[in-house]
């Protein structure tokens, strides 16, 4: 049965500097969309991948980005948020799919084993997301940078990408939050706003949303080692 990914990079996100969106800027002479692809295509699970990507690049990632690398096999334009950029990647999604995997673009350092555990878990439970226990001590913060509460962050977990979904699940669940015009931004978060369970499956310090000028120093010492071979 087919599994389907659909990556979202759709955003605009120039906060670390230069010309074109983070997911399109180079880490170690590629984009770091290219290393987000390659391990989705190389880990022999997935058999397509819709790509979403902001509208003023939409040109250009058709012409870099199809079928390169090969499962690359529809590129479409993204939203205004993360979520409705993830729904018109979904749209393109055949619903004879079984599993909809969705995976930030901007993190190129997944691992085929989140990916394979998330599948898995998706396929006994539902929806599964990938995330990691927190361990720093969480305080809500007043308007005034004051402390108002410190939080327990037993049972606290940060999320990730990949998250993986049963095809019939995630259309119902995209079906609810466009109808009440709920937003989440994740798609566990839609799952859960329909009622029915989300499993968690463990992810990696590693697994970083290039966000921040210090994200992508960061991934300049994990690239080497996620991609020895490049
Ligand atoms: O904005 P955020 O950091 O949550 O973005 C996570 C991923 O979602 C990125 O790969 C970004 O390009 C994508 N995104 C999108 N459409 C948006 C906003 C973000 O595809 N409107």
């Amino acid at each position: 049965m087919s599994v389907c990914a659909v990556v979202p990079a759709g955003g605009s996100g120039t906060r670390i500097g230069g010309a074109v969106p983070k997911q399109f800027q180079s880490l170690k002479g590629k984009p770091i969309l290219y290393y987000t692809l390659k391990t989705l295509q190389d880990c022999g699970i997935i058999s397509e991948i819709i790509l979403v990507v902001p509208e003023k690049e939409y040109q250009a990632a058709c012409a870099d980005w199809l079928g390169n690398p090969e499962i690359v096999k529809k590129v479409v334009v993204g939203g205004e948020k993360r979520q409705d950029s993830v729904f018109n990647g979904f749209r393109e999604v055949s619903p004879h799919s079984e599993i909809v995997l969705v995976h930030d673009g901007v993190r190129p350092f997944l691992s085929k084993k989140m990916i394979s555990e998330s599948i898995d878990a998706a396929r006994k439970f539902g929806a599964a997301i990938t995330a990691i226990p927190v361990n720093d001590t969480i305080k809500r913060v007043d308007a005034s940078g004051m402390v108002s509460q410190t939080i327990d962050r037993e049972g606290l977990w940060r999320v990730q990408t990949p998250q993986a979904f049963q095809y019939s699940l995630l259309h119902e669940a995209f079906n609810k939050a466009i109808s009440e015009k709920f937003y989440g931004t994740d798609e566990g978060t839609l799952i859960e706003h329909l009622g029915e369970p989300v499993k968690i499956v463990e992810g990696s310090e590693r697994n970083i949303k290039i966000t921040r000028p210090e994200d992508l120093e960061l991934s300049e010492t994990y690239i080497s080692k996620a991609f020895p071979e490049l």
